[in-house]
């Protein structure tokens, strides 16, 4: 990018979810895009000014809305240059864009976390705050510490609420516990997205929680925290995915290759590539060598990049989401375009994200060039380089 005053051009191959430009320039002005323009027509508006140098494969930042931490930190903490570290780690990785999630704890220590978080939200260091948790099942805890599960409770709800002051963006709850609809009617009220995981709802209750007139828009996880499909009993998975083809909601999928088969993945894609939002649910080892860590109040052994409880249950991602781009396109067979609507603009929009995903005049200028294996990417951030 060349830089001057008022910003800059970028030029490159520009792959977004809805175009591809094989010659395009894009032009910065502050933390947000100016313009993008294809190179000859940049060229004959500007004819007294060389063209940028040509620097690859240009891609928006990616949107990651379920993201615990990563680089040895975490988000569920009240330190808030802890959960900083975790969202810079991020950043620097082409993630430009993350809401911080928060796992199930004591309910005193998720109101105190919300409120750190609040503060990285307000300084546009995150994008808002994911709770999942406390109001989810038991049976389908994963990695949830099964201690501090509650029935949803409209008081607890408010101190959230009142302790995030508008950042929290998207809530995960299990529709099949009693006062569900109390606290998703309210949540939905003051603007939180109402995502269902961590549930063993059968097919019909879940559904009904999808339908036109029920309050959840977004799956948490899909196939993860949750029965498995079967064709006489197909549950919470083949409801999100109906829901997701008929535009209706939108379904996380982890793309970290091992919460999730790429023939399953590639099912997905198929179903709902319009609505499919890959996530990294990345805890503290993203990024980190084999060892001992931690997911909210319980331990986790990372063998070999996976982290699992003592148990064998798998407790979070370590991947990044470019990596979780890579696996969409190299193993579920997905087009570009469409992996990276998968990691821009599908997240984006189920949380409620209007400033980033896609480079489009007035959006905040994230943006990633990356090579063929997806690797080491250079990073702007809101006009900024990271990398
Ligand atoms: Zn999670």
């Amino acid at each position: 990018m060349t830089s001057g005053d008022d910003g800059g051009e970028l030029r490159g191959r520009i792959v977004t979810a809805d175009r591809v430009l094989d010659d395009g320039v894009i032009s910065i002005s502050g933390d947000r895009v100016g313009a993008v323009t294809d190179s000859a027509e940049w060229a004959a508006r500007h004819p007294d000014r060389a063209l940028p140098l040509f620097s690859g494969t240009i891609v928006p930042g990616l949107v990651d809305i379920h993201n615990h931490g990563g680089f040895g930190h975490r988000f569920d903490t009240t330190d808030i240059a802890e959960a900083r570290a975790a969202a810079e780690f991020h950043h620097a990785q082409g993630t430009t864009t993350v809401v911080a999630s928060i796992v199930t704890a004591p309910a005193d220590e998720m109101v105190a976390q919300v409120a750190a978080l609040r503060e990285l939200a307000t300084a546009g260091v995150v994008a808002g705050i994911h709770a999942e948790g406390p109001f989810l099942s038991e049976v389908r805890c994963g990695a949830q510490d099964p201690r501090y599960l509650l029935d949803p409770d409209p008081v607890l709800t408010e101190r959230l609420l009142a302790a995030a002051d508008g950042w929290l963006r998207v809530m995960t709850l299990a529709p099949e516990r009693p006062g569900f609809d109390a606290v998703a009617t309210m949540l939905a009220r003051h603007g939180v997205v109402v995502a269902l995981g961590h549930s063993d709802a059968a097919h019909p209750e879940f559904r009904a929680a999808l339908a036109p007139g029920g309050s959840g828009t977004l799956v948490t996880h899909l196939a993860n925290g949750m029965p498995p499909l079967h064709h006489r009993a197909p549950g919470p998975v083949a409801a999100a995915l109906l829901a997701a083809a008929a535009r209706a909601v939108t379904v996380e999928l982890i793309g970290d290759g091992v919460h999730i088969d790429s023939g399953f993945g590639a099912l997905v894609f198929a179903t709902a590539p319009q609505r499919v939002a890959l996530i990294t649910d990345a805890m503290q080892a993203a990024g980190m060598p084999d060892g001992g860590y931690r997911l909210g109040p319980q331990a986790v052994q990372v063998t070999e990049g996976v982290a699992r409880l003592p148990g064998g249950t798998l407790a979070g991602g370590t991947a990044t989401l470019l990596r979780c781009l890579r696996w969409a396109v190299r193993d579920c067979g997905v087009p570009l375009p469409e992996a990276i609507r998968a990691a821009t603009v599908t997240p984006a929009a189920a949380a409620g994200l209007s400033e980033v995903g896609d480079l489009r005049p007035g959006m905040f200028a994230d943006a990633l060039i990356v090579d063929d294996g997806f690797d080491l990417p250079r990073v702007l951030r809101r006009g900024q380089w990271l990398s």
